[in-house]
């Protein structure tokens, strides 16, 4: 059997593609409450508001907090489209090396990666870019790593009915990192398979292989 290997052409989607689609992805937008917010946790860190490189730092901190957590203000529908096509296709589709940044949602600090998607069509494909898009829209939200990991599976489940999902992400943490354990460079390692790809043995022995490779 054949199986789909998508590479690097696939990471991410180009901020005009993003636009153009309508998604809200890629934007930074002023946001005053959490602007407010950010004075007063500068404050709160004993700063200098007045002093010159903080001027206009709450700002920034409150435009790219909604830029690392627009997924909030998108949804799986809105990000897919219209992108489902019928398609005599059996094979196992697997998009590799998708690589997102989120943010842990018991420190606010980032963890990124790589996610490895794949699903087993039953009559209809997912136009191929939109599978980097639906890991970024859970991956865009205060997380942890094994929900995302999840909610990546099952929405797949959700558009597309198909035979089988499998979902692997690979995440080093920053919270892990600079910070408790200070341990630079260890990965987690987190997986969801659903339906054939999870109970059909070869199925699963392919997926993780190449999910491995
Ligand atoms: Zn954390």
């Amino acid at each position: 059997m054949n199986m789909r290997t998508l590479r690097d052409e696939l990471l991410w989607p180009g901020n005009n593609a993003a636009t153009k689609n309508g998604t809200s992805l890629q934007v930074e937008s002023d946001n005053p409450a959490l602007a407010m917010c950010a004075r007063g946790l500068l404050e709160a860190l004993g700063e200098d508001l007045t002093r010159e490189g903080l001027v206009d730092t709450p700002q920034r901190m409150a435009r790219s907090l909604s830029y690392l957590t627009a997924g909030y203000h998108e949804t799986i529908e809105r990000v897919v489209g219209d992108a489902i096509f019928t398609e005599n296709c059996n094979e196992q589709v697997l998009v590799r090396d998708i690589s997102f940044f989120s943010l842990c949602e018991h420190h606010m600090l980032p963890f990124f990666g790589k996610a490895h998607v794949a699903y087993l069509p039953s009559g209809r494909v997912l136009g191929l870019s939109k599978v980097p898009r639906i890991v970024e829209v859970f991956a865009r939200r205060l997380q942890v790593q094994e929900r995302l990991t999840r909610q990546v599976a099952e929405a797949l489940v959700s558009v597309l009915r198909p035979r089988g999902v499998g979902v692997v992400i690979e995440a080093e943490h920053l919270c892990m990192a600079m910070r408790g354990v200070q341990k630079l460079g260890s990965r987690t390692v987190t997986s969801c398979l659903l339906g054939e790809i999870d109970t059909d043995p070869s199925y699963r022995a392919q997926f993780l292989a190449l999910a491995r490779d």
